[in-house]
């Protein structure tokens, strides 16, 4: 029977509106329960040591209120979450004296390591299944399983900072609920509510984002990845500062995000892009997908950053006409966007190792090779204590932000940088430089600590 005007009532329309009413329409259309006592297979990560993670057999729970079920198409091994995969140390904060046992691991952790959990922090699939509150995404739709979730309604995504979403910070071991069962009963859960290493990832609608996109598994799962996100977000998604038309950006680290972030000030319009990278395979790559000078840090040493002013410069140092030059106290030139990507090392690179693996040393180098007037954004996971001359700190002009996923807006930003991979300005074959089934999660997530490939990703 075809709808009537007369049916849309001022009443009705004053008590919610009609695209309210139609949406809870569709809404109890889509309350499906996922299938309880459905298996699946999960790499389970518990205890301590090298082989905490192993692959089990799961039985999937019941799931209720804003709970999505994501049938995993692919999830990035990000080098951020290998600690816990692999059993490596976690990286302290500053060096432990000679001989000292490691540190002991902070409350939350330690509970969290005792538990039975499904690591990974991010993923692409279709969804299964919906609880009854759901509204964001319908059964059928494909998704990105955000490593940062947007709930839309907190202090800081109603200010416009979706990156720094107060439901990021609810993911300690009394936040997560049980997902699934392991053979012997043992309940299951996800880790940052995601979980991606495994067939199915149970979420929350905070944490998805539809797309809608023909795009590879693959493909999709490297733009979709919390690094892709993080590196376009430093400088396509122009929340923490725009990179200008024509300026000269530095990138420091060319791993999947500092990759990214090359791309996305290729994008942007940058003129000048500078990689810097110990490791010539990804210096290479970073070449091949928008840098237009390349920079092995050993081989600068101390220069690096006066390399990076004269790389900057423009053609003379005529102040009247528009030039600028090195000298000054305040450091002169230099790149007038930086992008910091480098972090500490969780062990020992087999292929070359960068000047500090701690990361202090490249995060200086990043700040005193931003122009003064320019923008840096840092984005890694250092380990120590930052000492920086205190003048340029306090007056030289530069513009420190601290990308938590590099400023991006998830629901926003995600569909935009899948309209980039899909318009092939985003280039995510040359950074998934391994792509493994399920069965090869370990001997990938290997070969991304050894940083032998750029990066890894896991389909399932
Ligand atoms: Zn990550
Ligand atoms: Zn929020």
């Amino acid at each position: 029977m075809q709808r009537k005007d007369s049916d849309f009532s001022r009443r009705g329309v004053l008590k919610g509106g009609v695209a309210l009413a139609a949406q809870s329409g569709a809404l109890r259309a889509q309350s499906k329960s996922a299938s309880p006592g459905r298996k699946f297979r999960g790499w389970i990560s518990r205890g301590a040591g090298s082989g905490r993670t192993t692959l089990q057999e799961l039985t999937l729970r019941p799931i209720t209120g804003r709970q999505v079920v994501v049938r995993t198409e692919a999830t990035n091994l990000c080098y951020s979450n290998s600690s816990d995969v692999l059993g490596l140390p976690q990286p302290g904060f500053g060096p432990l004296p000679p001989g000292a046992p490691p540190r002991p691991l902070p409350p939350a952790a330690a509970e969290l390591a005792q538990m039975a959990l499904i690591q990974g922090h991010g993923g692409v699939g279709v969804v299964e299944a919906v609880g009854p509150e759901v509204r964001r995404v319908q059964p059928g739709d494909r998704v990105c399983v955000s490593g940062t979730p947007q709930c839309g309604s907190c202090y800081q995504c109603l200010r416009g900072r979706a990156d720094m979403c107060q439901f990021l910070g609810r993911q300690g071991p009394s936040d997560l609920v049980p997902i699934a069962d392991m053979r012997d009963g043992t309940p299951v859960y996800a880790n940052s509510h995601i979980g991606g290493l495994a067939e199915l990832m149970v979420t929350f609608e905070e944490w998805v984002v539809p797309v809608f996109t023909k795009a590879s598994a693959a493909d999709l799962g490297m733009v979709c990845s919390c690094v892709a996100v993080a590196g376009l977000g430093c400088t396509a998604s122009q929340v923490l500062a725009y990179v200008q038309t024509g300026s000269t950006v530095a990138v420091v680290g060319c791993g999947p995000l500092g990759l990214s972030a090359i791309q996305g000030a290729r994008i942007s319009g940058a003129s000048r892009i500078i990689g810097i990278d110990p490791i010539r395979a990804r210096r290479e790559v970073a070449m091949k997908v928008g840098a237009t000078h390349v920079l092995d840090p050993n081989v600068e040493g101390d220069k690096l950053v006066e390399k990076v002013r004269e790389l900057s410069n423009g053609p003379n140092n005529r102040l009247w006409a528009g030039g600028r030059d090195s000298g000054g106290l305040l450091g002169g030139a230099g790149a007038d966007f930086v992008v910091e990507a480098v972090g500490a090392d969780r062990a020992k690179p087999k292929l070359e190792a960068g000047p500090d693996p701690t990361g202090i040393l490249p995060l200086q180098q990043a700040y005193l090779m931003c122009a003064p007037g320019g923008d840096i954004v840092t984005t890694s996971l250092p380990s120590g204590n930052l000492t920086l001359p205190a003048v340029i700190f306090t007056i030289g002009g530069r513009t420190h932000h601290a990308g938590q996923y590099g400023g991006a807006n998830p629901m926003r930003d995600i569909p935009r940088f899948v309209e980039l991979l899909d318009r092939g300005q985003f280039d995510a074959k040359s950074l998934a430089t391994t792509v493994v089934p399920i069965e090869g999660m370990l001997g990938a997530y290997q070969q991304v600590i050894d940083r032998t490939t750029v990066t890894a990703l896991m389909t399932a």
